[in-house]
């Protein structure tokens, strides 16, 4: 499979090129050149596969550049940190099914991802000799996500900024207590958008970059889409082995669109009417539900709210979708970035009736999560996280009859204890591993939000390669 990207400014690469380049290098996103079907007749054949046997097969549809049996070790290595044995478990409740997505290390869904990242970058290193810091800003998941993904790794650093006192205790403790040789726990006196900007500044240092080998795990890596798109073919036969019907959909709480595109991508390979609906849940931070909804993408104020992982405007996996919107022509995907990069806003409403073929869109309040949280608790007695409420609540609202809707839940209610409690009175339950954490021993560098300084400590604690001079 050859991977070309959505502005047309690069020759076509391979798998393993893509995934170390990350973002294309024309400024674009990467994508592979045509999306595999899969017939009536293999999906059958998969009904019994295991998650990693079935994410092997999905996988090695758009990898031909890793041995079969290498990528077979890196799944199951991937999948072998999770804490139950189907990896991405359904619960049923109420005529929805509940995807737990949040059995990896850190009790979210960006472990599926990550873990696999991490196995991958390791395998393409050792095998080329190479070595690679990653740099990256957090507002809390993402970071604890890609640390675990990565610790211990041998050609591997990783620096992850964080803001100091402004990601949640848990937040902190998951990040900061991974005291392996390789992690670098900055927090920096300011905001997450301060460390945003200096990771931006320093990857913008070209000679920098390239002399420290810097790489990125942020989510445009379409490593990380691929390993996404697994769960949702999984859940596709899960359900049809225990309901007869012709059609699923899917409620994806969204915030940089690169859940919901795995899922676009499982709707196209699989057989024409498997995946009816995907559902896109937003919080108040909508532009991805105006989009939806009446053609509108345009930049409004970031809002916070109780699913920070959501609180997000430019959506950075948006533009692989645009090109399949835009017919597949990469300068009309070029000129609708430009042109969205200026002015903040394109107008897509002579599309609707297309993209109402794929998505359907709505909102959550704050008010609206803390009902769903406490409404179903009561109901069901199970406990949401705020951002699989999101997706829940927007579900409810949209649910046909005689279709079965699997509902994405992002992360364990456990890491959101506040709005939780506020929701249901009591403190959700602590998974042990999280209860742990306060007790062990910590690392973490303090430091100004310093682009120099954080250059510095950079520069004295990479990991260095075999320069050939
Ligand atoms: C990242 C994240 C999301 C949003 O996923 P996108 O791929 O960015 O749309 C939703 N919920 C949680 C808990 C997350 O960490």
């Amino acid at each position: 499979m050859q991977y070309i990207s959505t502005r047309g400014g690069i020759p076509a690469i391979s798998f393993t090129k893509a995934v170390m380049m990350g973002l294309a290098e024309d400024g674009g996103l990467l994508l592979p050149r045509t999306v595999p079907r899969i017939d009536t007749e293999t999906l059958n054949a998969w009904q019994d596969l295991s998650y990693t046997e079935l994410a092997f097969e999905i996988m090695s549809r758009f990898i031909d550049d890793i041995p079969a049996s290498d990528l077979r070790k890196l799944i199951n290595r991937s999948y072998a940190s999770f804490d139950c044995k189907e990896v991405v478990p359904l619960i049923h409740h109420d005529n929805l099914h509940i995807m737990e997505l949040f059995h990896g290390p850190t009790f979210a869904f960006k472990d599926i991802a990550l873990q696999f990242l991490g196995n991958l970058f390791e395998y393409l290193l050792e095998r080329d000799q190479g070595v690679m810091n990653i740099l990256g800003a957090t507002s809390g998941d993402t970071g604890s996500a890609a640390i675990y993904g990565v610790r211990g790794k041998e050609r591997i650093n990783i620096f992850i900024l964080h803001p100091h006192l402004r990601v949640s205790p848990i937040q902190e403790q998951q990040m900061t207590t991974v005291t392996d040789d390789n992690v670098f726990n900055i927090a920096i006196r300011g905001t997450f958008d301060d460390g945003q900007a200096i990771v931006k500044s320093i990857f913008n240092d070209i000679d920098f970059k390239s002399r420290f080998h810097l790489g990125a795990i942020n989510s445009i890596n379409w490593a990380r889409i691929l390993a996404q798109v697994v769960y949702y073919v999984h859940s596709c036969l899960h359900v049809s082995r225990h309901e007869s019907h012709k059609a699923l959909d899917f409620a994806v709480p969204t915030g940089n669109f690169g859940d919901i595109f795995a899922g676009f991508i499982a709707k196209r390979m699989l057989p024409c009417g498997t995946i009816h609906k995907l559902i896109l849940a937003t919080n108040s931070n909508d532009i991805l539900s105006r989009f939806v909804t009446n053609g509108d993408y345009s930049l409004r104020q970031v809002t916070p709210t109780s699913s920070p992982s959501m609180d997000i405007q430019a959506a950075s996996n948006f533009e692989r979708y645009l090109y399949y919107l835009l017919d597949q022509e990469p300068d009309r995907t070029r000129e609708a970035m430009e042109q969205f990069g200026k002015t903040g806003k394109l107008d897509l409403s002579p599309y609707l009736d297309q993209i109402r073929r794929d998505f359907i869109a709505g909102t959550a309040t704050e008010k609206n999560v803390l009902q769903t949280i406490g409404t179903f608790y009561q109901q069901h007695g199970y406990v949401l996280d705020p951002h699989t409420a999101v997706g829940i609540f927007v579900a409810q609202a949209h649910r046909k009859e005689g279709v079965p809707m699997i509902c994405l839940a992002t992360a364990h209610p456990a890491k959101f204890g506040e709005t939780v409690h506020a929701a249901i009175g009591r403190d959700p339950e602590l998974p042990k591993a999280l209860g742990d954490l306060a007790g062990r021993k910590s690392r973490c560098e303090l430091m100004s939000a310093d682009r120099g300084l954080i250059q510095d400590f950079i520069s004295s604690h990479a990991r260095h390669g075999q320069d050939p001079s």
